[in-house]
């Protein structure tokens, strides 16, 4: 009967069992450590078994995780005109000639932005060094963050942003304050999705998009390279989500899906080859020949939409 015990656990997202998925350690800053995973037999969440502690959590991060801002992220003009002239971004100045060809060049990308409200709030949970803020802000967002980590919101402060350092919920922000909210490769971190996916709901007003960002769990590379795929990040990533389990997730805190897609990125497999193949030499993203072949399997992952990273926006009711 104990034997049958510690076979299982339960799992945070939907409390169903999970059992033994697999054993992995930190590659990236190369510890010996082992931590476990397990997966959910419903829902198919795949968690660290047994969830760590705030303080382990925190020990998984050292201050050379947060880097500074190095430059300023720079809207392209053909972006800039696809949002002036599908998305509301009227405040915009962009050449006559591209208001008439972005309409063509919309249908083919940026596909997935989001309307711009005039004094429309957003809030980045989890904006480690602010990049994301000073971005949006440059469209004419009115973008704040919570960063958990003090070493990243010094950084934030310095650039002039507005950033609460801690948890979203000690926050305290009104209900229905912001009409977008980010959470971009934020909740693979959290070892409680359920409560911040509650708060995140409480202070979105009604209408209000929410933006998620976080490995797949169903991609393509994490199937080739197992425990060598970069994306994994043991031990950082506390869960692995696939677009089904997020789906049910956001429904049950009264948000609902409206469009996803998944990204594949040419750094997820480059890494995860040199992972694979213990190269403590010139890295692979830096290899003329590797970096080409990597196209090819971005190219295919994205075809097949199980390409590393899910993109999922979701609306308040
Ligand atoms: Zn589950």
């Amino acid at each position: 009967m104990n034997k049958i015990k510690t076979n299982l656990s339960i799992c945070p997202l939907c409390s169903a069992t999970g059992l033994f998925s697999h054993q992995g350690r930190d590659l990236l800053y190369d510890k010996n450590e082992l931590y476990s995973y397990d997966e959910c037999t419903r829902c198919f969440a795949i968690y660290h078994r047994p969830m760590p502690d705030s303080k382990t959590i925190s020990e998984f991060y050292p201050d050379a995780y947060y880097q500074e801002i190095t430059k300023q992220k720079k809207h392209s003009l053909i972006k800039q005109s696809v949002l002036k002239t599908r998305y509301n971004y009227s405040h915009i100045q962009i050449p006559s000639y591209l208001k008439i060809i972005a309409p063509i060049i919309s249908f083919f990308y940026y596909k997935s932005s989001i309307q711009f409200r005039p004094d429309s709030k957003g809030l980045d949970i989890g904006c480690g060094n602010g990049r994301f803020i000073s971005s949006m802000n440059s469209l004419g967002w009115q973008f704040e963050g919570v960063e958990f980590s003090s070493v990243a919101v010094d950084i934030c402060h310095k650039a002039g942003l507005k950033v609460f350092n801690g948890e979203l919920k000690a926050a305290n922000f009104e209900n229905n304050s912001f009409d977008l909210i980010s959470a971009r490769h934020l909740i693979e971190h959290i070892p409680d999705p359920d409560n911040l996916f509650k708060e995140i709901s409480r202070i979105l007003k009604p209408k209000g998009r929410l933006i998620i960002r976080t490995p797949n769990s169903r991609a393509l590379g994490r199937k080739w390279f197992g425990l060598n795929w970069f994306p994994d990040d043991i031990p950082r990533h506390l869960i692995l989500f696939d677009l089904k389990n997020l789906n049910m997730l956001a429904k049950n805190h009264n948000l609902s899906y409206v469009k996803s897609k998944t990204f594949a990125s040419p750094r997820a497999i480059l890494n995860s080859i040199d992972y694979f193949t213990e190269n403590k030499k010139t890295p692979s993203r830096k290899r003329k020949l590797h970096k080409f072949l990597a196209k090819f399997f971005v190219a295919f992952a994205t075809l097949i939409n199980k390409g590393d990273e899910l993109f999922v926006i979701y609306e308040k009711k």
